[in-house]
């Protein structure tokens, strides 16, 4: 078995026995392999597996995996990191996804920079459910306004709701957080927006945001392993 093999393979099947256990079908929950400060070759390894979509935090990281990778055609680029007004123009022409909309601003500059040629970019909006004010995302209370803004521009795609709660080694107030990204995601649905998913939970917490109706997790650790420090 190859390197990743085993690691990829068991994250599956975390994925499926979550299911089970949440009375969800096979297959409503997506595995987002984040591949952040993972050299090149090891996402090829893990796309030869038949792993398709992929996580990356920094533009400027992703921008040389992407050059390195360009022959895979059928990968799928998911940008999960924090993003600059001044890096949408190249986030807008890398990525496949953007995941961490949280103002009108860097919509409307995505929405503006996505070239012709791509079809429109798919976009989550990112919400804030830590409660703490330093962290991105835009308040709960906002979330629907700003996926009907994202909605409302041209070269956008509206697709759903994305959160990072903050960890915490209490289940119910993490279990509390997942419920405040579901309601925001229900909320959209309610409004009429084509939205289809809700990306939430990590390696550590991937069960019980399934279990509070995730239908992708950004899985890193459980996959790749134990990232250097910065
Ligand atoms: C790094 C990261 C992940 C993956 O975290 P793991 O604990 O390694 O699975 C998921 N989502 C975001 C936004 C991240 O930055």
């Amino acid at each position: 078995m190859g390197h990743y093999e085993k690691a990829w393979q068991a994250t599956l099947e975390r994925i499926a026995a979550a299911e089970r256990t949440a009375g969800r079908g096979p297959g409503s929950v997506r595995l987002l392999a984040v591949s952040k400060t993972f050299p090149a070759p090891a996402v090829r390894a893990v796309h030869a597996l038949g792993q398709r979509a992929f996580g990356e935090n920094y533009v400027q990281e992703a921008g040389a995996k992407l050059a390195l990778l360009a022959d895979l055609r059928d990968i799928e680029w998911h940008m999960i990191g924090p993003l600059q007004s001044n890096k949408a123009r190249i986030a807008a022409a890398s990525f496949d996804w953007i995941e961490t909309v949280d103002r009108p601003g860097i919509a409307e500059r995505l929405s503006a920079a996505r070239p012709e040629v791509r079809g429109p970019l798919d976009v989550l909006v990112q919400v804030n459910v830590s409660g703490e004010a330093s962290k991105s995302g835009c308040m709960p209370a906002d979330a629907l306004g700003l996926a009907q803004f994202v909605a409302s521009l041209p070269r956008l795609r509206i697709r759903g709701i994305m959160g990072i709660p903050a960890p915490t080694a209490d289940a119910a107030a993490l279990r509390g957080q997942f419920r405040q990204l579901r309601s925001c995601y229900d909320a959209c649905r309610a409004a009429g927006l084509p939205v289809d998913t809700l990306s939430m939970g990590m390696s550590a917490d991937l069960e019980i945001a399934i279990e509070e109706g995730a239908t992708e997790v950004r899985v890193g650790t459980a996959i790749f392993g134990a990232r250097q420090a910065k």
